[in-house]
């Protein structure tokens, strides 16, 4: 199970923003970095991510400041504005076991491109 207590400076998204495994880059500003996610849940799928080492959303939203959540919210924002999402798009951020986190860095998925479908997957 990942840890999103302390922020393990190995995990894949770490390595992405230290250039040590390659990205497929939509967006970058000092602050931000948004790629390809490399399994594709619809036509269009992108990560965003903070540069700053935040397990998840429950670590950004004690420990940020101010002004880092609303300069992350703004670039979502334009991001989904370059992808050219006209029809309409989700944006998922996974905390925990429970939410089905898998990379304890937090992240934002950019889900668009077609209908998206249900909220929670059905429960058979
Ligand atoms: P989550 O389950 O919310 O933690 O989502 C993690 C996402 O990261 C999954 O959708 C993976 O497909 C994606 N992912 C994992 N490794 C990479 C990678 N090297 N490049 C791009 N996306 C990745």
């Amino acid at each position: 199970m990942i840890n999103i207590q302390n922020y393990d400076k190995n995990n894949v998204f770490a390595k992405i923003l230290r250039k040590e495994i390659p990205s497929d880059k939509i967006y970058e500003d000092d602050f931000v970095y948004a790629f390809k996610d490399i399994s594709a849940q619809a036509p269009t799928h992108i990560l965003v991510i903070p540069k700053e080492p935040f397990c998840s959303f429950n670590d950004f939203y004690e420990k940020a400041n101010d002004q880092t959540i609303l300069n992350m919210i703004r670039t979502i924002g334009k991001i989904t504005k370059k992808l050219n999402l006209e029809d309409g798009y989700r944006i998922i951020t996974n905390v925990g076991k429970h939410g089905g986190q898998e990379v304890p860095h937090l992240h934002f998925h950019i889900l668009g491109g077609e209908s998206i479908g249900p909220l929670v997957a059905t429960k058979n």
